[in-house]
């Protein structure tokens, strides 16, 4: 899969890309990332990007001819892959999205500075606005790096492990179960004994019920009744000794007793 990315600060990227998960996915040929500097497609003496906003104001904004001369130069006009801003304005990051993106040959990601970009980039020329959440950075490069390490994490091949990332938090619909290393015992404090059993179906069951047990206690609103798997609800039922169920939960299995 190919980023292109078009910043008028591609420096910024390099030294987060060539390490660690990043490095490894360009490094087998799983991701391909190019940087444009949008200043390159600037005409004036001085490669302005910005101005002044019409209707006064504060701050600058980022001029329209140079993102659209450089995304038409690069990906032809129009654009032959998705064209993304990254914006507070856009939808939301999430696992479902990067997955959904990750299924794209490549990916244009617009990069805004200052106040943002001229309207008629998103107009004309945007295909999908992504926000990386509620809040608001100086600029897309963060939030663009971001969303390369999201999208790559889910291709084929990214991750060494060969399970790759369908334990992961957020792909199951649960978050993921607690980890522990050695030593099995740290000031006192001991991992979990079952995780030294040697005993995979037990160790399972007990990372099953500890991903239902924090998804319910941490991010109720994750939790899908109909992704549970077979043997969910008799852990469902053994957690209803441990913690408070929500009321969506104890209906649920009150309604196949
Ligand atoms: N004035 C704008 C914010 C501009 S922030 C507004 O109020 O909506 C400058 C640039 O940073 C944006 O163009 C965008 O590319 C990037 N940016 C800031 N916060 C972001 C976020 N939460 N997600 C994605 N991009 C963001």
């Amino acid at each position: 899969m190919r980023f292109d990315l078009f910043s008028i600060f591609p420096e910024v990227f390099d030294p987060y890309i060539n390490l660690s998960i990043l490095k490894k996915a360009l490094e087998n040929q799983v991701i391909e990332i190019r940087t444009f500097d949008i200043r390159d497609w600037a005409t004036d003496k001085h490669h302005t990007t910005d101005d002044t906003p019409f209707g006064g104001g504060g701050g600058m904004v980022m001029k329209p001819e140079p993102i659209f001369s450089a995304i038409e130069e690069i990906e032809g006009r129009p654009p032959a892959c998705p064209v993304i801003l990254l914006s507070p304005q856009g939808e939301l990051l999430n696992h479902q999205l990067a997955e959904e993106l990750s299924h794209e040959e490549s990916l244009a990601l617009i990069c805004g500075r200052y106040e943002g970009v001229d309207e008629r980039v998103l107009e004309h020329l945007v295909t999908r606005e992504i926000s990386i959440g509620d809040y608001v950075l100086s600029g897309g490069e963060l939030p663009a790096l971001i969303l390369i390490e999201a999208i790559t994490r889910l291709l084929p091949g990214a991750l060494g492990d060969p399970t790759g990332a369908s334990d992961d938090s957020f792909a199951s619909g649960l978050l993921e179960y607690p980890h522990y290393t050695r030593p099995a015992e740290f000031r006192g404090w001991k991992v979990p004994e079952v995780l030294l059993s040697g005993n995979h179906r037990e160790i399972d069951s007990w990372r099953r019920k500890q991903a239902l047990k924090r998804t319910l206690l941490q991010r109720p609103d994750l939790f899908d009744l109909r992704k549970l798997a077979k043997g969910d609800s008799k852990l469902l039922l053994e957690l209803a000794e441990e913690i408070e169920l929500p009321a969506f939960i104890k209906n649920f299995l009150g309604g196949r007793e």
